[in-house]
């Protein structure tokens, strides 16, 4: 192992992992094929002066160099395994985020419950996702720049605290599994909107719109219902039959 600064606890001449996942691996691990191995979309490799859209990879978005082993596999798997222990199934009889199931339908649109959610194992958890984007070198996440974000989240996640439900906020949708194509990840997209700087990303099924300014919107009550807040519920989407499916379908033409 190669000895350098961590980034997340800044400690210096440190042993650094040789592997660290920005995307934590349980988030796409049953998208592998027999082969171990699955399609990417690459929007940055070109081949012959066109664009390579697809590559088989046997594991992927993992880095080295960047975390030293504490950081990795103590503080920022706590986080982690919460994300788990609200998308993935368990046996373990612990307190955990329980899936209402659908409440309402608004303009087609399925909203579905969660309860008993954490805020701040929540909202670190995708938030460290985000980060870890930001501080990766890999192509893939070539548009994630947070500036001078990078390092107010750094600490968030460093100290385990949230912040305010307005700072960082996210909005989390999931793509119907069942008449969908949703076992994909897309490339990162970045867009201005109401002078904040929004990332997407599409994970294996989960849909998140991080929204990154300096100072943060003042959300009236119907919007915080879909952000990680402190009334332990959280609204989430569920998007229309088809909908990742169209989305997957639009990036190729685009490449
Ligand atoms: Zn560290």
């Amino acid at each position: 192992m190669k000895k350098g600064t961590c980034k997340l606890c800044l400690t210096e001449n440190v042993e650094l992992l040789t592997k660290s996942h920005i995307i934590p691996q349980f988030l796409f691990k049953d998208m592998k094929d027999i082969n171990n191995s699955f399609v990417l979309i690459d929007t940055n490799k070109f081949v012959k002066g066109r664009r390579q859209h697809v590559k088989f990879q046997r594991d992927a978005f993992h880095q080295s160099d960047i975390l030293c082993e504490k950081c990795d596999n103590v503080l920022l798997k706590k986080y982690e395994d919460y994300l788990k222990l609200t998308f993935h199934d368990t046996k373990k009889s612990v307190s955990r985020p329980c899936f209402v199931g659908k409440i309402k339908d608004i303009n087609g649109l399925s909203v579905l419950l969660i309860e008993n959610i954490d805020y701040k194992l929540y909202k670190l958890g995708f938030l460290s996702i985000l980060w870890r984007a930001s501080i990766s070198d890999l192509p893939f996440f070539n548009n994630v720049e947070l500036g001078p974000h990078e390092e107010l989240i750094s600490q968030m996640l460093f100290k385990g605290n949230p912040l305010d439900e307005s700072d960082y906020p996210f909005i989390t949708s999931i793509l119907n599994t069942k008449n969908d194509l949703h076992q994909i990840i897309l490339p990162v997209t970045k867009f201005k909107m109401e002078k904040m700087t929004h990332y997407r990303f599409v994970i294996n099924g989960i849909d998140l719109i991080f929204m990154i300014g300096s100072k943060n919107i003042e959300f009236n009550q119907k919007l915080l219902d879909f952000v990680p807040n402190c009334k332990s519920k959280l609204k989430v989407i569920m998007h229309k039959d088809n909908y990742g499916k169209d989305m997957f379908f639009s990036f190729l033409k685009r490449i």
